[in-house]
């Protein structure tokens, strides 16, 4: 049983986060090794020590200089005694922890993405990166590390202020929602949890714990829409360039595609190109057919000369929201004077 639970509660109840080696030692018992390496001077120097007795608990000592350049911390106290022990300079240099590095480290551990939009938050609370299913869906993830309940409640609200939509909420460990607050989780469907239940100490690094596995398998199923028989949009993997995305077609009816590894065989009803009255294929899916054969050229005299630039255009945004991809999906190519796909386009290949 590892020290993870005094860690967290460490983060939440040491004020300023900053504390002397030694006291974060104390503080954090076995549990230290997996924030030591993340503690950075804050270059204040300490003039209490800690010291830890059966008979006192925690407590401090002074610091006393001597005119010979060293230093004793003593107990000072009427009713109860207790060594004086030496102390070295480099030993009162408050430290306090690289918190980005923290974040980091947690994304890491669940499986996270380590991006921040770099929100500017109130104090205490930090934005640990973001839950990334697909391109396009993106979901913040912060950590309030607050002593107490009312503290954790207002931070949550700050944050649903600053963001729309869902986010994924943290504390160190848990904390007891007002109504008040239980109604704005269910309304905006925030995932709400304490590091305590997502966080478990594997070979001396942070690894999750299988509760957080299905919460945030719930999370999605509740904040990613699912594909029906007519798809929506393609679950492109995250940070999916043009370039990654092959389209192939199968017949005049049907594409095979390959965006980053994903793959899928799809009609042209299910890519939204179908005509509604007819339910035949769209202008723009035969458009887009015509340009796999010209081998992913757009020749604005091909086909219907008069249509091509507004076909083009529409095409562009249908497979832009198909694939929730941003940038246009053609590049005007100034040696050919033609417009060209930025992804691969294979037309029907005689096998
Ligand atoms: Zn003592």
């Amino acid at each position: 049983m590892s020290d993870l639970p005094r860690l967290l509660r460490t983060l939440e109840t040491l004020p300023g986060l900053s504390a002397t080696k030694s006291e974060w030692r104390l503080r954090t018992g076995d549990a230290y090794p997996l924030m030591a390496d993340l503690l950075k001077p804050t270059g204040h120097i300490d003039d209490r020590m800690p010291c830890i007795s059966p008979l006192l608990g925690l407590h401090y000592h002074s610091v006393h200089e001597y005119d010979d350049g060293t230093a004793e911390a003593v107990f000072l106290d009427d009713t109860h005694d207790c060594s004086s022990f030496p102390v070295e300079r480099h030993e009162r240099a408050v430290m306090t922890p690289d918190m980005a590095g923290f974040c980091r480290r947690i994304c890491l551990a669940l499986g996270l993405d380590p991006e921040t939009e770099g929100l500017s938050l109130p104090r205490g609370i930090y934005e640990v990166g973001c839950y990334y299913p697909l391109e396009s869906f993106r979901f913040t993830v912060v950590l309030a590390l607050k002593p107490t309940a009312v503290e954790a409640e207002e931070s949550l609200h700050a944050v649903a202020a600053l963001r729309d939509g869902p986010f994924v909420f943290l504390t160190a460990t848990p904390t007891r929602f007002s109504d008040r607050s239980a109604h704005l989780i269910t309304a905006r469907n925030v995932l709400a949890r304490a590091l305590i239940q997502c966080l478990l100490v594997s070979e001396n690094t942070l690894a999750s714990t299988k509760s957080w596995s299905a919460d945030i398998a719930a999370f999605r199923d509740k904040v990613v829409p699912k594909s029906g028989p007519v798809m929506a949009f393609f679950p492109t993997p995250p940070r999916t360039p043009w370039a990654d995305v092959t389209i192939r077609f199968v017949d005049g009816y049907t594409v095979f595609v390959n965006a980053a590894g994903v793959t899928q065989r799809l009609s042209y009803t299910e890519m939204g190109m179908a005509n509604r009255r007819e339910s035949k294929p769209s202008k723009q899916w035969e458009f887009f057919y015509e340009i796999a054969e010209n081998h992913g050229a757009i020749d604005f005299d091909m086909g219907n000369a008069r249509k091509n630039k507004s076909w083009k255009y529409e095409l562009s945004s249908d497979l832009r929201s198909f694939f929730h991809i941003k940038d246009d999906p053609f590049i005007y190519d100034e040696s050919t004077g033609c417009w060209q796909v930025r992804f691969r386009l294979i037309p029907i290949q005689d096998l």
